[in-house]
């Protein structure tokens, strides 16, 4: 099976070059292993961050070594008694076609109760339980909040921007960077309003959007968003700090926000979070999702690449520049 490989630390933006693909054999599992087909693997932006030899949340990956992250698969052999061959599996190998890792560190899934096997890397899995927590716990949302939301056509901010709606949000807003996305906000997922980031200065129509004040802001891209949100947040504001996408292939730091100072008067409650620390959060939000999933409440979408595992590292430059409407999965079968 092949693999992909961090050839070279990127200098800001990462390139064709910055990955590389390997064949390696894959051998039998040793007690305890079962190998893994993998059938979608996810690309995620924190990845980024992993591919700079710095310290943070989670170890950098090694230059020459295979990158890692969600995937479902298929169980091709097991000398794992709790998981059998046949079985579907969600795990922390992918970039890789075949996955050879012990049972323990592989979660069975049932593939009837998803939409689609793919749900499991976005909707139903991790940035699904971002949205839900960031929102939830981290900014916690009250009825009658309005909240603004960046990145809000992606993966976490879609999911984000529909839960504060159907907890009775007053008002949502949302901000992308096409007009296809911003028309997909308000006809498709029922935002209040929305807006491109790229036709005016964020502040003037945030402003614009919410004219009497935001109450939550939900983070995903930092920067002027940030800044813009510390303007318009009312006294007693709370911002989910989830990610800052627009500063993650800077090689300066960021010019902005510079009115942080303003949080003191209004009396803000900024608060950054992993979603790795909120596992105990799942079986709320897997029910809730589930019941919203049913009921028809949840708009969700995917932007799936086809075309194998050498299709990884463009889905990956893809999802850093915009290319994505919802969670970007990589189909490595047929
Ligand atoms: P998305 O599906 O939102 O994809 C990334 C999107 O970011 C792109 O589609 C693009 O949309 C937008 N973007 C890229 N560059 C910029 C920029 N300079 N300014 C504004 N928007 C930009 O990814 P995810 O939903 O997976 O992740 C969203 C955020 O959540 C990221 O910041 C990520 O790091 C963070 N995250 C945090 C977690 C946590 O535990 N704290 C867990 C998971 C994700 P557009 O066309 O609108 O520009």
């Amino acid at each position: 099976g092949r693999e992909v490989r961090l050839a070279a630390r990127p200098q800001g933006w990462p390139t064709a070059e910055t990955f590389e693909i390997a064949e390696v054999t894959v051998g039998d599992p040793a007690p305890g292993q079962v190998v893994v087909r993998n059938l979608f693997m996810s690309v995620d932006p924190y990845m980024r961050g992993r591919m700079d030899d710095v310290k943070s949340y989670m170890p950098p990956f090694a230059v020459g070594a295979a990158l890692d992250g969600s995937a479902v698969g298929e169980v091709v052999a097991s000398a794992a008694e709790a998981v059998p061959v046949g079985a579907t599996v969600l795990h922390g190998l992918g970039w890789r076609e075949f996955a050879v890792l012990d049972g323990a560190k592989v979660r069975v899934v049932d593939p009837k109760a998803a939409p689609t096997l793919s749900a499991y890397l976005g909707v139903l899995g991790m940035t699904g339980l971002t949205a839900y927590v960031g929102l939830l716990d981290i900014a916690q949302f009250k009825e009658g909040d309005t909240v603004f939301v960046s990145g809000a056509a992606g993966a976490v901010g879609s999911i984000a921007g529909q839960i504060a709606r159907l907890r009775g949000a007053k008002r949502v807003i949302g901000s992308a960077g096409s007009a296809e996305k911003v028309a997909h906000l308000t006809g498709d997922l029922g935002f209040d309003a929305a807006f491109n980031y790229r036709d005016a200065p964020v502040r003037k129509q945030l402003r614009a959007a919410a004219p009497d004040g935001i109450d939550v802001y939900f983070d995903n891209v930092g920067g002027d968003h940030l800044e813009a949100a510390i303007g318009s947040l009312n006294k007693y504001g709370r911002v989910a700090l989830c990610g800052m996408i627009a500063q993650y292939n800077d090689t300066e730091p960021p010019a902005a926000p510079r009115n942080l100072a303003v949080a003191i008067g209004k009396e803000l409650n900024l608060r950054g979070y992993i979603v790795n620390n909120h596992g105990h959060r799942m079986p709320a939000f897997a029910a809730d999702m589930a019941g919203w999933l049913r009921e028809g409440k949840i708009a969700w979408q995917e932007t799936v690449v086809d075309g194998g595992i050498e299709k990884a590292p463009g889905a990956f430059l893809g999802l850093l520049r915009g290319e994505n409407t919802g969670k970007m999965v990589v189909r490595l079968t047929e």
